[in-house]
This record gives C-alpha cells, sequence and structure tokens, in this order.
C-alpha cells in the first residue's frame, strides 16, 4: 500500500514516516497542500492520504472537501491528523469527507490500527472495482469466442456511423458466415466446432487493426466494422478475412478440421445518411449471394 503524508512539521513528517517505514509501507511526503493536491492529481496517486489539519497554504479539511469533489477515480481514503480534539474538530473534518482523525501527539499503536482499517476499506474497494470490471467485460463479451457479443458490436456501428455521417467519412461492414457449419459439428462433434469458432474469432481478432471492431454476430456468424473504409478497400479486407479463415486448417480437439466462410460487403458512403439497419440487410443480401454462387467467396452489395 502506498501512502501520501502531506504534512509541514518535521517533527511529525518523521513520527509518521519512521513508523510507515517500520512497518513496509511505500509513500511520498509533501509538505503543503498545494504540493499534496498535485500529488493527488498524478496516475496511479496515492489511494491512502495522511495529512495534517494546519498546512502552511491551506488547511486539511479545505483539501479534503477538494479531494471529495474529483469524479471517476477510485476512491481515497483520507486519515486527518491534528492537534484539534475538539469533539467539533472532528466532526468538521468527517463532514467535510474525511474518513478518520488522529490527534497529536498519538500513539504508535493507535496509528497502526487506524491503518489497519484504511487497509480493509481499501482492500474492499480494490475488489469492488475488479468485480465491476469483470460484470463489464461479461456484458458486452462472448463467452466463448472472447470477441464482442451482438449488442456490443451493434452499439460500436451505431456509434460510428453516426461519426462517419458527421465526418461526412465512409464506413464499411463485413458480415461473415461460416460454411457448412452444421456439418463440422456433425462430423467433429459440438466440442470440435466450438474450437473451431475459437480459433476463426482468434484469426479475425488478431487481423483487424485498433480502430476497427469485430464481434460475434450470431452462433457462426461475424459482424467487421472498419470506420473510414470505402467500398474497395473493405471489399480487400474482406478478401482478407475469408483467406484468413480458409488458408490453414484449424485443429481443433485434435483434429485438422477445414472451414470457409462466405462474406458479404455492405458500405454506407459518405453523407448517405444509411441507418445502421439498412446497412445490416445489404450486407446480408450479398452473403447470401455469396453462399448461393458457391460459398467461401466475397460478394458486395456494390456501390449505390
Ligand atoms: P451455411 O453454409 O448455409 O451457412 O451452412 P451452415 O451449416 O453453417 O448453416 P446453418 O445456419 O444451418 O447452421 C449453423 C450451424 O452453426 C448450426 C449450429 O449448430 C452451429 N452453431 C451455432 N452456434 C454454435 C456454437 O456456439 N458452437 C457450435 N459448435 N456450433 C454452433
Ligand atoms: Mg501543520
Ligand atoms: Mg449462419
Ligand atoms: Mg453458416
Amino acid at each position: 500500500m502506498r501512502a501520501l503524508i502531506i504534512e509541514d512539521s518535521a517533527v511529525d513528517r518523521r513520527i509518521v514516516t519512521k513508523n510507515l517505514k517500520e512497518w513496509g509501507y511505500k509513500f511520498s511526503v509533501t509538505t503543503n497542500g498545494k504540493d499534496g493536491w498535485e500529488a493527488l492529481q498524478a496516475e496511479n496517486a496515492p489511494k491512502l492520504v495522511i495529512m495534517d489539519w494546519m498546512l502552511p497554504d491551506t488547511e486539511g479539511v479545505e483539501l479534503c472537501r477538494k479531494i471529495r469533489k474529483i469524479q471517476g477515480k477510485p476512491y481515497t481514503y483520507i486519515m486527518l491528523v491534528t492537534a484539534r480534539n475538539q469533539k467539533r474538530d472532528m466532526l468538521r473534518a468527517m463532514e467535510a469527507g474525511a474518513d478518520d482523525y488522529l490527534v497529536k501527539p498519538f500513539n504508535k499503536l493507535e496509528l497502526k490500527a487506524r491503518l489497519i482499517a484504511a487497509n480493509r476499506i481499501l482492500d474492499l474497494q480494490e475488489k469492488l472495482i475488479e468485480l465491476g470490471e469483470s460484470l463489464r467485460f461479461a456484458a458486452t463479451h462472448d463467452n466463448l469466442s472472447g470477441l464482442w457479443n451482438r449488442g456490443q458490436i451493434l452499439d460500436f456501428l451505431a456509434r460510428e456511423l453516426v461519426r462517419a455521417n458527421r465526418d461526412d467519412k465512409p464506413l464499411g461492414i463485413v458480415l461473415a458466415d461460416l460454411d457448412h457449419f452444421k456439418k463440422v459439428n456433425d462430423t467433429f462433434g459440438h466440442l470440435a466446432g466450438d474450437a473451431v469458432l475459437q480459433e476463426v474469432s482468434k484469426r479475425m481478432q488478431g487481423n483487424i487493426r485498433a480502430y476497427d471492431g469485430v464481434g460475434r454476430y450470431g452462433g457462426e456468424e461475424f459482424l467487421v466494422v472498419f470506420p473510414g473504409c470505402e467500398y474497395k478497400i473493405a471489399m480487400r479486407r474482406a478478401e482478407d478475412l475469408k483467406r484468413l479463415v480458409g488458408e490453414k486448417p484449424i485443429m481443433a480437439l485434435g483434429e485438422k478440421v477445414n472451414v470457409t466462410a462466405s462474406l458479404g460487403v455492405a458500405i454506407a458512403e459518405p453523407g448517405s445518411d444509411t441507418s445502421v439497419e439498412s446497412l445490416l440487410q445489404k450486407a446480408d443480401q450479398a452473403m447470401y449471394a455469396a453462399k448461393r454462387k458457391g460459398r467461401n467467396r466475397v460478394e458486395g452489395s456494390g456501390k449505390p
């Protein structure tokens, strides 16, 4: 655990730092409110602050209020240390946002005990953040493939389409459907089919640019969004994807499986105000045309 100590008195600073060192804490020290505030703006700023009430440039309670106004950062645990021992002061500190209040001169064990409580709160917070992150991941990703799920890739498409319209840029999409996938399941089993889907997903994810998006649109269907791509380029990208899926057999549970995909390309032309629905419909029609024409191929919806 890393702590920030904001204390202008050299004597008090020494007491706190000596103890923290002894208990294995990492810490940084500032001697006024301004420097303390700056230290808290840094990326990965300490989440535990031990702060004096009387500082040369501000009052600890003021700094508490300021820290509590910061939004979107993990919680900072504030321990206010002061010689003021009026009950009224303690209340003021807590109202200003301090988590704990320690009266000088304090006993070493008292500080240690308070730090145990602080660590407990900060550990809980970390667990909550992790839980929130894993929930968010689960809500936006497909369990089997690790790709974005249908909702997420559609959200991405909607957002990028708005941006493309605003910036007068094209946007391309590719809908890819694996060919005769039922046969893969029937021949090698559903688990091998799952492994094939995972490998196809990996190949797709590994070969798009950072600002493109790919998601699992349905069972064995993938939707890829290429912001800024005009028709010719999107067709070329779709050919790349087709090759990636089909060129090397996939090892699935010890079986060598050959899969191919049929891909449909559609474009939202700059300034065309194309809707998500009509774009998807065009890609879908193009994909079905690829199926009709023999599979393992790319068809485009044509330039509108
Ligand atoms: P086509 O070339 O016309 O697309 O033939 P297809 O067999 O791929 O088409 P169809 O849509 O009839 O079948 C899709 C198959 O994909 C059926 C389904 O069992 C399989 N599938 C869908 N999701 C999963 C999955 O998560 N795991 C596995 N193993 N198979 C899946
Ligand atoms: Mg002071
Ligand atoms: Mg399908
Ligand atoms: Mg299919």
